[in-house]
């Protein structure tokens, strides 16, 4: 860091303020966390210099032996950790891995079957906006109304009368477990793929506190940077089968040279994520946000669904009478950053919203445990129903982080 800050101040500057932006407030983005120190000296290695297209052994440039031999091991350890019989480390992130997986199981003008976006879906999962929406023939389900919890009888409803190809199941935004079981079940008495996209929840997967979508579904498309703490980036796990499929659709058909400072780093992740100390970072990260829906709960601001089972809740503030995208910019003004988000049958547009998303996995990493977080859900509800306090917030924000630091150092 000393180098890049002598040879360009101005961007070594940008460095230092996001650090100081990542100590300084609370982080309660749900699909965020904190690398360790390992994961990010292999991302800022010299395996980023080397071209790599193709697979270990089976390269179209020389030289690959030793970048090989990172793929492998990120190979290797991702099968076991995630009990997998094939894994694809190379998609650059969700997004892609998502694509490359429709890439292998469809062809344009197919039907899938996943859950609509203002229910908690991705927009990947056939959003008019993405190329899932604008080239596959998507059918949406949703959650009920009175629980808010994924309608199982509609998806083999909407499964039975249109046939689809594909069924995605996972979310970014529901707080609940879904029952890959279910799933698998309609699945095959439709004859479909199930996708189940755990980009959100693999870390919790892998850590062992909530059950795997893994021996459930054909394809599992995940990312490695949201609770599974690893470098940003995306990964797809399927079946033995699958596997020739998957690996053309990610390269040649999607991507060209895989990131290989990024593969090194996501191999150090997975190693991460097979030790003991992970599991109870799994189990602390849902501990902590069910103290967190409680105490939001306990303050008047409702959780959708009731809680959760995982590491984010979902609050409604309707009753508040204030949007998500306000509550968004009170929280920021007083060191709390977190973002707005639809909740089911939102009136409000997707810039509004009547909803913010709160998840665990930055504040768990950083060692809060539930008393914290019992704190957490005052200042979140104070900043939301007083902006005049927040330079208040702010301060008592600042003396919380003062003893939960992220990173100890400058890199
Ligand atoms: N799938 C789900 C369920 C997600 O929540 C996300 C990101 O939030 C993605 C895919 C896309 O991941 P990325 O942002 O790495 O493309």
């Amino acid at each position: 860091f000393g180098l890049l800050r002598k040879q360009d101040p101005e961007l070594a500057q940008v460095l230092l303020d996001e650090l100081d932006r990542q100590r300084g407030n609370l982080q309660l983005v749900a699909s965020e966390n904190f690398t360790s120190p390992a994961v990010l000296a292999a991302m800022g290695s010299t395996l980023t210099n080397k071209y790599a297209e193709g697979y270990p052994g089976r390269r179209y440039y020389g030289g690959c032996e030793v970048v090989d031999r990172a793929e492998r091991l990120a190979v290797q350890r991702a099968r076991e950790l995630f009990g997998a019989e094939h894994a694809n480390v190379q998609p650059h992130s969700g997004a892609s891995a998502n694509l490359a997986a429709y890439a292998a199981l469809l062809q344009p003008g197919d039907t899938m079957l996943a859950m609509a976006l203002p229910h908690g879906g991705h927009f990947t999962h056939g959003s008019k906006v993405n190329f899932s929406g604008k080239w596959f023939n998507v059918v949406s389900y949703g959650v009920r109304r009175d629980t808010e919890l994924i309608d199982y009888d509609e998806v083999r409803d909407l499964a039975l009368r249109h046939q689809p190809k594909l069924i995605v199941c996972g979310a970014t935004a529901y707080p609940r477990l879904i029952d890959f079981t279910v799933f698998r079940c309609i699945a095959d008495e439709v004859g479909a793929w199930l996708l189940a996209d755990v980009a959100h929840t693999i870390g919790l997967m892998a850590g062992g506190a909530i059950p795997s979508a893994v021996p459930h579904a054909d394809v599992v498309t995940l990312t490695t940077h949201k609770a599974l703490r690893g470098p940003r980036g995306g990964a797809i796990l399927c079946t033995e089968e699958l596997a020739p499929k998957i690996d053309r659709a990610v390269y040649p058909f999607i991507q060209g040279g895989p990131l290989m400072h990024v593969v090194a780093a996501k191999a150090v992740a997975f190693a991460e994520a097979m030790r003991p100390e992970f599991a109870d970072y799994a189990r602390r990260v849902v501990v902590n946000a069910q103290a967190l829906a409680e105490a939001l709960a306990g303050e008047g601001m409702r959780a959708v669904s009731g809680g959760t089972d995982t590491h984010l809740a979902l609050i409604d503030l309707r009753d508040l009478d204030v949007s998500g995208a306000e509550a968004e910019r009170r929280c920021a003004r007083a060191g709390i950053t977190l973002n707005r988000n639809v909740i089911p049958y939102d009136p409000e547009p997707a810039a509004v919203t009547s909803g913010i998303r709160v998840g665990t996995p930055c504040v768990t990493t950083q060692g809060m445990g539930s008393q914290e977080l019992k704190e957490v859900g005052t200042l979140v509800t104070r900043a939301v129903r007083q902006p005049g306090r927040a330079a208040e917030i702010r301060e008592r924000v600042s003396a919380l982080l003062a003893i939960h630091q992220p990173y100890l150092s400058e890199y």
